[in-house]
């Protein structure tokens, strides 16, 4: 076996960082994809019904929350959910 010289073993430790500056520049331009998604604009927002309870409205009457309560962004509630949290804060107080 061919023992390797120490101006190859040079090389190599060279390429070695290259590459790990290689990575460095893909993760932070993952990094900056994530950020600039962020900071861009919301299309839709979560229900003020799931932040105050941290569940989905059930669905029994009226229009059920869109999944996950995602509403259009420029909205707080969706249908009839400000309504039902309203009822529902009522008849805990009523207890
Ligand atoms: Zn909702």
């Amino acid at each position: 076996m061919i023992n390797p010289t120490e101006r190859e073993l040079y090389l190599e430790e060279i390429i070695i960082k290259q590459k790990l500056q290689l990575d460095k520049y893909h993760s932070l331009e993952n990094l900056l994809s994530q950020l600039l998604e962020k900071i861009r604009e919301p299309k839709t927002v979560t229900c003020k019904y799931k932040q105050m309870t941290g569940h989905s409205r059930k669905r029994r009457s009226g229009n059920p929350c869109p999944p996950n309560c995602q509403i259009s962004a420029h909205r707080q509630w969706g249908d009839g959910c400000q309504n039902a949290h309203w009822i529902q804060t009522k008849r805990r107080k009523a207890k």
